[in-house]
């Protein structure tokens, strides 16, 4: 048996005739760049998430960039974020020609450390974002309050987390503004790339809707200078069909991670994801770890070898990513985010996954990690 990572086949497959119905309705009208089909998913996606706006942008990236530059942050600025993220959180940061300040995160839910952000404040600080990784919400509250009383803005990296909640609320509904990723693999993903700001502020809202369209509110009348950052009108179609189901699909994800959970218990040297007490995890990535980073990056190609696709996420933090080495971080900088990239490995995980396919998994990584765990380090692995 084979098992992909994640299988977008079978999750579009019973939607077909409504995706080509909802993007012939796109072609008839002619609102390919934003418009009404982008303006009723902004809606949808406003009311899904707890927040009173959303705004439809071309991914995540963009999502995080325009939000910074519409709360002003720029050169000589520093903001405070995860090196357990994807690069984009950080790139986010330095398009606006700030720096990114990296705080090490929690061990048990790799996410921003509350208990690590005070000493990395200094005058240039001005905004915090947290990652709410593989699906889970960082520990807001705290987060909240530190920024509260520092004067500095929280921006949720929600990029992973659509649906997520933290004490009954839910992700992009808690900072200032909320960064949303449609691109494709996500919980929520669209036929190529988009993303969405979320955010309880109309002029917020208004800033972003102009920074995404050139700077103009009005046709060629351009009130500053923006940026191509607009959602195809084909993605927010095909999002509008795809989110009725995503509560639906969080919901399943939450049940192969509770199944996962159970067959997983007592394999000795894993260690199965947690979810905090305090918010509903959505795994969006189901993330195991192994104690010793060589048997995982053997673990990880026996698995492969025996027919079960799982990934890492991410084998290498950012602060020690060859394009921020110029930030003069090292290894040890963050012993908490360098020991979680070393030991990760994510499982299969998606709504379509069966039971039969969870317990295929769980048999072969059983067998690998006896393997490979158990076996003498002086023998060699093929
Ligand atoms: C996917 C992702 C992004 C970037 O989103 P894109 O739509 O690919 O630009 C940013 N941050 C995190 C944590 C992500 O997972």
């Amino acid at each position: 048996m084979t098992i992909p990572f994640l299988d977008l086949k079978a999750h579009h497959a019973p939607l077909r005739e409504e995706f080509l119905g909802a993007i012939g309705e796109v072609i008839d009208s002619g609102a390919f760049a934003s418009g009404p089909f982008v303006a009723q998913f902004e809606r949808d996606f406003a009311a899904f998430s707890g927040a009173p706006y959303a705004v439809g942008v071309g991914n995540g990236t963009d999502a995080l960039w325009l939000s910074l530059l519409a709360l002003g942050v720029g050169p000589g600025d520093e903001v405070i974020t995860s090196p357990s993220t994807f690069l984009a959180t950080a790139e986010a940061i330095s398009f606006c020609g700030a720096t990114p300040v990296f705080v090490d995160v929690d061990e048990r839910t790799c996410t921003l450390d509350p208990a690590r952000i005070e000493p990395a404040i200094t005058r240039q600080t001005r905004a915090i974002i947290p990652v709410h990784l593989y699906g889970q919400m960082a520990d807001m509250d705290p987060i909240l309050e530190i920024a509260r009383r520092h004067g500095l803005m929280v921006i949720e990296d929600a990029c992973q987390a659509h649906g997520a909640a933290y004490k009954g609320r839910r992700a992009g509904s808690l900072g200032i503004t909320g960064c949303f990723s449609f691109y494709p693999g996500k919980n929520l993903g669209a036929f190529g790339e988009a993303g969405a700001v979320t955010t309880a502020s109309d002029d917020l809202r208004k800033k972003i809707m102009a920074l995404r369209d050139h700077g103009q509110a009005r046709k060629y009348h351009h009130d500053m200078i923006g940026w191509n950052g607009r959602m195809d009108g084909i993605q927010g179609a095909v999002l509008g069909i795809k989110l009725k189901r995503l509560e639906r699909n969080n919901e399943l994800r939450r049940a192969h991670a509770a199944a996962y959970g159970q067959a997983l218990e007592g394999i000795e040297g894993l260690i199965a994801p947690v979810e905090a007490a305090y918010g509903q995890h959505v795994y969006h990535i189901y993330a195991v770890r192994l104690p010793d980073p060589q048997a995982r990056d053997q673990v990880l190609e026996e698995m492969a070898a025996r027919g079960v696709q799982c990934g890492i996420h991410y084998p290498i933090p950012v602060h020690l990513q060859e394009a921020y080495r110029f930030l003069g971080y090292g290894p040890g900088s963050f012993p908490v985010a360098e020991r979680w990239a070393s030991q990760c490995l994510s499982l299969p995980m998606f709504p379509e996954l069966t039971a039969d396919q969870i317990a295929a998994v769980v048999r072969e990584l059983k067998a690998c990690v006896q393997a490979v765990v158990h076996r003498a380090p002086t023998v060699a692995v093929a």
